[in-house]
């Protein structure tokens, strides 16, 4: 593996891969990819649109039609094994290209898609059971049988963020081609250059046959053409709630499925019987990890009455110790944020939260003793009221606005008073009262006394504004199959023509 260095200075300029290689992009349009850290430019991208888009659904079109839809579940899951053995030689190459595109640390980068090999194995051992079932019908029509069979779409259509850029096109490309459906991937504007290696690394090193997988960068123009495709059998989007909208009436108009991974703004709730030192660590891990910038963030920190202070006391001394600095550092704790807007916009919620009467009890400035311009100090704002816009809207940095409330009931109340259901935690050692509150929050994830935890095999999805479907386990993977009902006569009758048979 070439160092940072190298790679910093390499200036690479990449193409679409479509068909199973790089191919010139029909356009001469190109993105930037700098590094946050340092605002360095180091490689550049495609800005493809319309001809590219559609040159990739061609490819994936014709690679189902010509084999991929028949290939057998074992050729499948042979083929995921491979691509996890392509993750597990290359996961600290791939991980310092994503640190390298969005200055997320080395360390959660390089881990994350270290474990991503699990992801692909789960989902090879999944083709082993693509079963139907075998329904007993019983109607006025004479005997007949009834069986199911799983079916993919076709042709999936993939957008994604920045924010953990394989570990989210995993979600999607590996129950997809469990599946057996083919795929076209429109990955971040900011964070395309990871997927590009990663399929060219597949590519050369597996069975995937062309066209299989096809990974074409741009930004919102190349999204909205894959979105509005005609070719385009289902789509799967993560990102913010308000494309998601845009995604989810476009694929309502065209009729085709849709799943949707979108923001969220998540409670860690937070009670008087909790180990407070554990609380405030899965506080700080909710919101000060990953610079804020996940979906499943605890930005909203409701906390009892009773320990207001000494919550507020023991978080700010906790954030006053997190190592800011160099994403590549393994000793830096928070890096960067991963481009300028994302710094105004944290700014700019920040003063909001001031204007609307929050207290700001640690941070709020950018630090001068760092490099570039895109560091912001963990912020924690007190005295927050829940109806606050600081408290409604996703942020995605930095930033915990802390909450009052004062019995149980107020905080399922607070933790659902929020269009978002992504994701909550909860904080107490009363087993009866987690229960309580996980069965009450309407959110798609509930953890207690832990936070930012996920696998491959549980569900991830969200609540009301967090999204429809889900991710991971054998529901994500159901995902991206239909049912076929298969009927078939037993007795060798047709029964009475004018009256259906129920
Ligand atoms: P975004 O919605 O701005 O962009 C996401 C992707 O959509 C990008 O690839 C972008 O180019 C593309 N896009 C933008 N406009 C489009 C359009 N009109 N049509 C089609 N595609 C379009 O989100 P982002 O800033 O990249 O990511 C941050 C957001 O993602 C946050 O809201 C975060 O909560 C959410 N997110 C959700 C999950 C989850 O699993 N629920 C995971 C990670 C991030």
């Amino acid at each position: 593996m070439v160092d940072a260095q190298t790679v910093l200075d390499s200036e690479t300029h990449y193409d679409v891969i479509i068909d199973g290689d790089y191919r010139e992009p029909a356009t001469d349009d190109r993105i930037a990819v700098s590094f946050p850290y340092t605002g360095e430019q180091w490689a550049t991208v495609p800005q493809a649109g319309e001809d590219d888009i559609d040159d990739a659904v061609g490819a994936a079109r014709r690679a189902y039609e010509n084999g991929w839809k028949d290939t057998l579940p074992s050729k499948r899951r042979e083929i995921l094994y491979q691509i996890a053995d392509v993750l597990d030689e290359h996961y600290e190459e791939l991980g310092q290209l994503e640190t390298l595109q969005n200055g997320k640390l080395i360390r959660e980068m390089e881990g994350q898609i270290e474990n991503l090999s699990e992801w692909y194995r789960y989902h090879g051992s999944l083709c082993d059971t693509l079963e139907g079932t075998v329904i007993p019908v019983e109607n006025k029509g004479g005997e007949m049988f009834n069986y199911t069979q799983k079916e993919p779409y076709g042709v999936v259509g993939a957008i994604t963020p920045w924010n953990s850029p394989l570990l989210l096109l995993t979600l999607k490309l590996a129950p997809a081609l469990a599946a057996g459906n083919t795929f076209v991937h429109k990955p971040s504007e900011h964070t395309p250059v990871s997927a590009l290696r990663f399929a060219e690394l597949i590519y050369e090193e597996t069975d995937l046959p062309e066209g299989v997988y096809n990974v074409v960068p741009g930004a919102a123009a190349a999204g909205q053409a894959l979105t509005d495709h005609d070719d385009v059998d289902k789509l799967s989007f993560t990102g913010s709630t308000a494309v998601g909208r845009q995604i989810g009436k476009a694929t309502g108009e065209k009729l085709i499925p849709v799943s949707l991974e979108l923001g969220g703004k998540s409670p860690n709730v937070v009670f008087p019987d909790a180990n407070l030192d554990n609380a405030v660590n899965g506080v700080i891990k909710g919101i000060f990890a990953a610079t804020g910038q996940t979906c499943v963030a605890g930005s909203r920190v409701l906390v009892a009455d009773e320990i207001y202070d000494e919550f507020v006391d023991r978080f700010v001394t906790r954030a006053n110790d997190i190592e800011l600095g160099d994403p590549l550092d393994r000793e830096t704790e928070m890096g960067p944020v991963a481009f300028p807007e994302q710094w105004d916009k944290i700014r700019k919620y920040i003063d909001i939260g001031t204007s609307e009467g929050a207290e700001i009890a640690f941070g709020g400035e950018q630090p001068d003793d760092l490099p570039g311009d895109l560091f912001i100090q963990p912020t924690i704002l007190t005295e927050v009221d829940n109806g606050m816009q600081v408290a409604q809207e996703e942020i995605f940095g930095p930033v915990a606005s802390v909450i009052r409330f004062s019995d149980e009931e107020e905080a399922i109340q607070l933790a659902n008073d929020t269009d978002y259901g992504l994701a909550a935690g909860v904080w107490t050692e009363n087993m009866r009262r987690a229960h309580r509150l996980a069965d009450g929050i309407e959110a798609g994830t509930v953890v207690i006394n832990e936070y930012r935890v996920m696998s491959y095999r549980a569900p991830l999805g969200g609540y009301k504004a967090s999204g429809l479907g889900r991710e991971q386990g054998k529901e994500g993977l159901d995902e991206y199959l239909q049912t076929k009902s298969v009927w078939m006569d037993l007795d060798g009758e047709v029964s009475d023509p004018f009256n259906m048979d129920t």
